[in-house]
């Protein structure tokens, strides 16, 4: 299982990521809110420790963003502030447990391996489509019942397609729903997901495909048993 540490301090984050490496947790270690995001749209992880105090942004500012989306990873928040009012604000953002700092790493590992074990949030509904499915809340693709290991990214694609179901997607809905309208992305960069996503799915024996509807967007179909 693989964790994110969202630290600015260096010397936490060589003292987290050793501790948590010997807990058996793979690691990756972010300094900045971006950074993080970035981190976030690219991989799949199990929990995410989230400094507050960050060089960019809030911490709770991430957290925030990833509850939209309704990113339910298990969020484990680090603060030197041990204010009730920050402790309120975090849990009212969907933080799943915090601690103040300072802390044993042991009470850390402790706190996550707990969360680690908890169902994934329970407010996801499953969407299906063919041998498709797509748990939206922890993020869990399956093809066939197997799992399927999707990034953030194509994983937010596949659930506006499959929220949709045969109907046209268009380029201005996937900007907006799946990389937010202010960051003007191009219609090639979405190509590039859209291809990754069809070989992903392709890869492992998914009977839907993506067409693209040019000039206008794309849709994702059922394979229809015996079509011509
Ligand atoms: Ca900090």
């Amino acid at each position: 299982m693989r964790v994110l540490v969202v630290e600015d301090n260096s010397e936490l984050v060589v003292l987290l990521t050793k501790a948590l490496e010997r807990a058996g947790l793979d690691v990756d270690g972010v300094r900045t809110v971006a950074d993080a995001e970035a981190s976030l749209r690219a991989m799949n992880y199990a929990a995410v420790v989230l400094d507050l105090g960050l060089p960019d942004a809030d911490g709770l500012s991430l957290l925030d963003q990833m509850r939209r989306r309704r990113d339910g990873t298990p969020v484990l928040i680090l603060t030197a502030r041990s204010g009730i009012e920050d402790r309120v604000k975090g849990l009212d953002k969907g933080a799943s447990d915090y601690l103040i700092k300072p802390f044993a790493t042991e009470e850390l590992i402790a706190r996550l391996q707990s969360l680690l074990r908890r169902a994934p949030a329970p407010e996801g509904h499953v969407l299906t489509l063919g041998n498709v499915a797509l748990e939206t809340a922890g993020r869990q693709t399956s093809v066939a019942g197997k799992p399927v290991a999707v990034p953030a990214r194509e994983a937010d694609l596949l659930e506006v397609l499959m929220k949709r179901n045969g109907r046209l997607v268009s380029h201005e809905v996937l900007r907006g729903q799946v990389f937010g309208a202010a960051q003007g992305v191009s219609s090639n960069a979405i190509e590039v997901y859209i291809h990754r996503l069809r070989r992903l799915l392709t890869d492992a024996g998914a009977n839907v495909q993506i067409h693209t509807i040019r000039g206008a967007g794309y849709l994702m179909k059922a394979d229809t048993a015996g079509a011509a």
